[in-house]
């Protein structure tokens, strides 16, 4: 007999389910077929997980969010954006299993699309995903942003792409910041060879770091608003139960974070 299935239920926003033809989510470690330390709705090949696993974990998300179709990158931590046109997409050997297909980019933390249909997947265990939507050029971004993330000002460099690459009006733009590291739990024993200067006023007691607040800065730097940038303001490491969290659990269970225009 299998077991019943139960049901996937990501953090979504209500600003950006509010845009027409836009859909997303951030998944919780529930719904999937994975087993532990996996357990059970692991996004990530790679880690250890079976492959047939991970291929089903996907299938479900796409399939929850409508789409066939998802991109995702190696993500190393740094601040490559990549864009993904209609040529990316030609170029790129798909695997396609089960209903749905996957194509893997280069190596890149960042993905920026104008193309319907293609969800950007980023692969999430108490870094950020941040989600960037211009609801004017219809254009979306997922950018992976843990602590070295923010140092390399990586959400900076996606603005930068959108604004040069489509035309987009930061202004225009609406972010949010998913479940990750709080400031409850982020501390950095290293600071100060780890996070430069410039940063070390978003401690928010000694050694501990309020990384929501650094995106936050850094995006309206760019020219976002403030009102138009929403965090989850949700701990991973203070939410184990729904969420996986490397630092809380040294877990190798990556959470999936989607974002994809279904219409133009
Ligand atoms: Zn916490």
């Amino acid at each position: 007999m299998t077991p019943p299935q139960s049901p996937l239920n990501p953090f979504v926003w209500p600003q950006l389910q509010a845009v027409p033809g836009l859909v997303h989510g951030v998944f919780t470690r529930h719904g999937g077929v994975s087993r532990p330390p996996y357990a059970t709705l692991n996004a990530a090949f790679g880690n250890g997980d079976s492959p047939e696993a991970v291929s089903e974990n996907l299938r479900r998300i796409a399939s929850w969010l409508d789409l066939n179709f998802l991109v995702a990158t190696p993500q190393v931590h740094g601040t490559q954006v990549v864009v993904v046109d209609e040529a990316f997409l030609h170029a790129r050997p798909k695997k396609t299993a089960n209903g749905f297909s996957l194509i893997v980019g280069p190596q890149a933390d960042a993905m920026v699309t104008a193309c319907v249909g293609v969800g950007l997947l980023i692969k999430i265990a108490d870094c950020q995903a941040v989600f960037l939507m211009d609801p004017v050029r219809r254009v979306v971004a997922n950018v992976h942003c843990g602590w070295r993330g923010s140092v390399g000002n990586i959400l900076a460099e996606t603005v930068r792409v959108m604004r040069t690459g489509f035309g987009t009006r930061p202004e225009d733009l609406l972010a949010t910041i998913s479940p990750s590291l709080g400031p409850c739990c982020a501390e950095f024993r290293h600071f100060t060879r780890e996070i430069p200067l410039h940063l070390w006023g978003f401690q928010v007691r000694p050694t501990y770091f309020d990384f929501w607040s650094i995106s936050r800065h850094q995006l309206t730097a760019c020219g976002v608003r403030p009102e138009n940038i929403h965090a989850a303001q949700v701990c991973t490491v203070c939410h184990r139960d729904t969420y996986f969290s490397y630092r809380g659990e040294k877990t190798k269970g990556r959470m999936a974070a989607v974002i994809g225009l279904t219409s133009h």
